[in-house]
């Protein structure tokens, strides 16, 4: 049978129309505010295609840029004047924070019902307690979606996520055990990892590690799914993203595969706006 290529950016489009047709019906725009803390390449550009996402679905988002040397009194500052704006719906803090900052402090500033990330301690109870009618990480979310629109079933598999990280693996892993999958979650400790990504149903690969899944790591008729991003070091000039799994290796072996990019990164975007819309709609309900 020919491999699925599963293309994000399609789903993307849909998920696009639904949401604009879900907020032409509030009274207002829901509005984004993203908190970033100096200047990162790699945050420049995440925050331009959430930016530009949002816009054009029909969000208002603002960026607030604070100067790498602000205290964290500075950013929380920010944060309890956004909390008290009733115009602001969802607040996100980019990642990763100037070196001198306490993240885990700052991101428990932001109001919960505001947690469009879902990185508070009150949203990530609730993904603990196994409750997904919250504000799910959007990376976590993304797959979800990315899984549920391409058909294919989570209850009963066993899904093999590499990766462990609070804003990746670990909500990946809670999101699919409440779906009722069999969860193996694999990090840089993991014996033998070929062992357990060949066992899996659903693999799903975060490690920020090029080219780390390859023909030994896949068996037949597997879902891969990519999450990592990394700039190719040889593209001169250009940015070239790369993702975890050796895509031509596997591509014939596997059952389905997302492409980097095209897979994963545009279902995260969508899934964050997802994420506003249900804080607007929780803000706002009477
Ligand atoms: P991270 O915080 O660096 O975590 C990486 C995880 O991978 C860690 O748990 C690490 O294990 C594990 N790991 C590293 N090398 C490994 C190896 N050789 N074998 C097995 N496990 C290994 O990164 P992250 O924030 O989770 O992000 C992961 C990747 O996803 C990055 O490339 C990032 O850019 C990308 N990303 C993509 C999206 C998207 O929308 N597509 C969104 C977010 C992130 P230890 O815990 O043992 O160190």
């Amino acid at each position: 049978m020919e491999t699925r290529v599963l293309n994000g950016r399609e789903i993307q489009t849909v998920l696009a129309e639904e949401l604009a047709a879900t907020i032409s019906l509030f009274p207002r725009a829901p509005a984004l505010a993203i908190v970033q803390v100096g200047e990162r390449p790699e945050s420049d550009a995440y925050i331009r295609q959430k930016v530009r996402f949002g816009q054009r679905v029909g969000f208002e988002v603002n960026h607030i840029r604070l100067g790498e040397q602000a205290s964290d009194a500075d950013v929380m500052k920010v944060m309890a004047e956004l909390n008290g704006d009733d115009r602001v719906d969802g607040i996100i803090l980019q990642l990763p924070l100037p070196a001198h900052m306490n993240t885990g402090v700052i991101i428990e500033s932001i109001h919960p019902l505001k947690d469009v990330d879902g990185l508070t301690s009150a949203s990530v109870k609730r993904l603990f307690s196994g409750d997904t009618s919250g504000f799910v990480p959007a990376t976590a979310k993304g797959i979800l979606t990315l899984l549920d629109r391409s058909g294919i079933e989570v209850a009963g598999t066993h899904a093999v996520i590499v990766g462990r990280s609070n804003l990746v693996g670990k909500p990946v892993a809670l999101a699919l055990l409440s779906l009722n999958a069999t969860v193996t979650l694999c990090h840089s400790g993991t014996a033998d990892l070929a062992k357990h990504t060949r066992s899996a149903d659903i693999l799903i690969v975060a490690a920020g590690k090029r080219g780390l899944i390859g023909r030994e790591h896949v068996s037949r008729g597997q879902t891969v799914i990519d999450v990592g991003i990394t700039a190719d070091p040889l593209a001169e000039g250009k940015r070239k993203l790369l993702g975890d799994v050796d895509f031509d290796a596997v591509k014939e072996i596997v059952g389905a595969i997302t492409p980097v990019p095209g897979g994963v990164g545009p279902l995260t975007v969508a899934s964050l706006f997802e994420n506003v819309a249900a804080a607007f709609e929780r803000l706002h309900e009477k």
